[in-house]
């Protein structure tokens, strides 16, 4: 089974290369970010307790995504594989996602860490903004306040992916195939081994 954790600050292209990477490697792919906003869509108890979280720019509690991944793995039992996107954004979510794989016999085959500088991520996001009409793409201090909710929570989840040598580091600057192909060969050699 392929698992790949895809990694970086909003605004990397996470969401555009798990497209790419789901259609060429046959995987499910579980954004938290997606599952979330379909909950505040469908108007659930748990959607609108997460979206005054988004709405600040902040992440939702561990527990709440922890428990939405754990049962979308379930869900999908005859899976190929697993893209994570947006998940583990904490140390605390990286451990409980490690138990959840390990108990099940389906470990992370390799961390993906897409590189962007700061100003091209607010470039991007904005732009996004435009065309998403996603409103935590729209406000510059509530970009800024995901950017910093990730440089204090979620950077420190390399640590745990370098400990156990899954950690790879790509550059996120140059063309959708440019990056595409620096994905595939890294994930190519990883899952080769
Ligand atoms: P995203 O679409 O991945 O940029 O996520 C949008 C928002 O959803 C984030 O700013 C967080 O508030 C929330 N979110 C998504 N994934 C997670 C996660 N793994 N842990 C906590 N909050 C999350």
């Amino acid at each position: 089974m392929l698992n790949i954790v895809l990694f970086g600050p909003p605004g990397c292209g996470k969401g555009t290369q798990s497209e790419k990477l789901i259609s060429k490697y046959q995987l499910v792919h579980l954004s938290t970010g997606d599952i979330l906003r379909a909950e505040i869509n469908n108007q659930t108890k748990l959607g609108i307790e997460a979206k005054t979280f988004m709405d600040k720019g902040v992440l939702v509690p561990d527990e709440v995504v922890i428990g939405m991944i754990a049962s979308k793995i379930d869900f999908n039992k005859n899976a190929k594989g697993f893209i994570f996107d947006g998940f583990p954004r904490t140390t605390a979510q990286a451990e409980a996602l490690d138990k959840l794989l390990n108990d099940r016999k389906i470990p992370i085959t390799c961390m993906l860490s897409l590189e962007v500088d700061h100003d091209e991520l607010v470039k991007r996001l904005l732009n996004r903004g435009i065309t998403s009409g996603r409103s935590d793409d729209q406000n510059p201090l509530i970009i800024e306040n995901r950017i910093k909710e990730y440089h204090n929570k979620t950077a420190p989840v390399i640590k745990f992916y370098k400990s156990q040598g899954k950690f790879h580091n790509i550059e996120g600057i140059g063309s959708i195939e440019e990056i595409f192909d620096r994905l595939c060969k890294t994930i190519d050699k990883a899952y080769s081994i």
